[in-house]
């Protein structure tokens, strides 16, 4: 059996761990990415804050080594879902099963202003140059704002707004700050009330404002406010955005997505299309977009391949539960368990802040590095 995974982000990189633990060379994998490393969402922050350097979060793609399956760096350029073909710059390649993992990609050229007088802290390339403005940045009005829904993590904002903080009080520019988050959720983390409720209650104490269910419209470079959809203006010395999210191109050019997004058997992954799954960020499955979420639907994947391979019946189910860690700053770390069902309500349970959460957190990377790349690593 051919299986052909395109993206290897969260939901790539396990899938094709678990098809190579199980299956080894037993099936033919071919996983293709466009780019030479992978980051994970949450060392953007901690090398916009200095905890670590760029070049020791870059994960390298050539130590993807596993038995029957083969890394392929190149950029898809089409995907024919009906006869699980692509074409990318690297040459065809086809499948009897073809799992799209692409994750979601940023639009910050959609927002007037955003590039020109604002920084996007969500792409990779562009967090790590943020952390030159944070070096630099020597106390003022500092505006954290989300562009538009889905957007990834939807904690990352408010654990943004509260390493701010940290930052201007260390730097000693804290009283002649602000710092304000926009955000178009009700509530920080909607599906845990508990967790909602230390996040609000952690602004209030810093003094953090906090203007829920808005959106960011623009920014207008000449007066430096942020424009919010109901006209509401807001100034800034330093805006950091969450831009626009969308379906990568060539996934919008293929046909597949509905409303923006792949959609998807929120049980099986299965697109409509006969053996053609989609997992992770690009699809709309019904939980927000997060890497723990493309990881549990990954292992869904595998079951139903592995099964197919052994002439078995798949038994796994996806759930749509989650943990996630949410930074409090000083140095300590709250964790969420959520889970998202169809046709219920989400629902939540919430841990403290700690210390102890800040080791877990860092042992999620380490354990995963290990998994994926064979590397011995610490986000710390
Ligand atoms: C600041 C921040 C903090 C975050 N913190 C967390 C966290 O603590 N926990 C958590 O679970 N999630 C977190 N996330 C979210 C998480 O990073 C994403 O949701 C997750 O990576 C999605 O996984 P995925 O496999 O769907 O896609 P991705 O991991 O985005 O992978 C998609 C891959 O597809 C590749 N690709 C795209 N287009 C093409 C193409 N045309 N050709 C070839 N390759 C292509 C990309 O290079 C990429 O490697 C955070 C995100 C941010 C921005």
């Amino acid at each position: 059996m051919r299986v052909l995974v395109l993206g290897a982000g969260f939901g790539g990189l396990e899938l094709t761990a678990q098809l190579s633990e199980q299956l080894g060379d037993a099936v033919d994998v071919v996983l293709i990415d466009q780019a030479d490393t992978f980051v994970f969402g949450y060392s953007k922050l901690d090398v916009m804050f200095g905890r670590t350097t760029e070049t020791a979060v870059r994960h390298p793609y050539r130590d993807v080594i596993k038995p029957g399956v083969r890394f392929v760096r190149a950029t898809v350029r089409s995907i024919d879902q009906v006869r699980r073909a692509v074409v990318t710059d690297a040459g065809s390649f086809e499948a009897d099963v073809l799992v799209v993992a692409l994750g979601a990609d940023l639009d910050p050229a959609a927002t007037p202003g955003l590039l020109e007088a604002g920084h996007d802290f969500y792409s990779v390339e562009r967090a790590f140059a943020t952390r030159e403005v944070l070096e630099n940045f020597d106390g003022g009005r500092v505006v954290v704002g989300v562009i538009g829904t889905p957007f990834k993590c939807p904690p990352a904002p408010s654990e943004m707004a509260l390493l701010m903080h940290d930052l201007l009080v260390a730097r000693g520019v804290r009283d002649r700050s602000e710092v304000a988050l926009v955000m178009p959720l009700g509530s920080p983390i909607p599906p845990a009330p508990a967790a909602s409720q230390a996040v609000l209650a952690a602004f209030a104490e810093r003094g953090i404002a906090w203007h829920p269910s808005s959106v960011v419209q623009m920014l207008d470079p000449q007066r430096r406010v942020a424009v919010l959809a109901d006209s509401t203006e807001i100034p800034f010395d330093l805006f950091l955005g969450v831009p626009v999210h969308k379906a990568p191109q060539v996934v919008q050019e293929s046909g597949m997505c509905v409303d923006g997004w792949i959609p998807v058997d929120s049980r099986t992954l299965r697109t409509a299309f006969p053996d053609v799954f989609a997992i992770g960020d690009v699809a709309s499955v019904g939980t927000p977009k997060a890497g723990v979420f493309a990881e549990g639907q990954a292992a869904v994947v595998a079951d139903q391949i592995i099964a197919r391979h052994r002439g078995t019946e798949p038994t796994a189910s996806y759930d749509g539960n989650g943990i996630c860690y949410i930074e409090f700053g000083h140095d300590r770390v709250g964790k969420v368990d959520v889970t998202f069902r169809s046709g219920e309500q989400p629902f939540g349970e919430f841990g403290e802040p700690t210390a102890a959460f800040l080791a877990d957190k860092s042992a999620f990377g380490t354990v995963r590095a290990r998994r994926w790349f064979g590397r011995d690593w610490s986000n710390y």
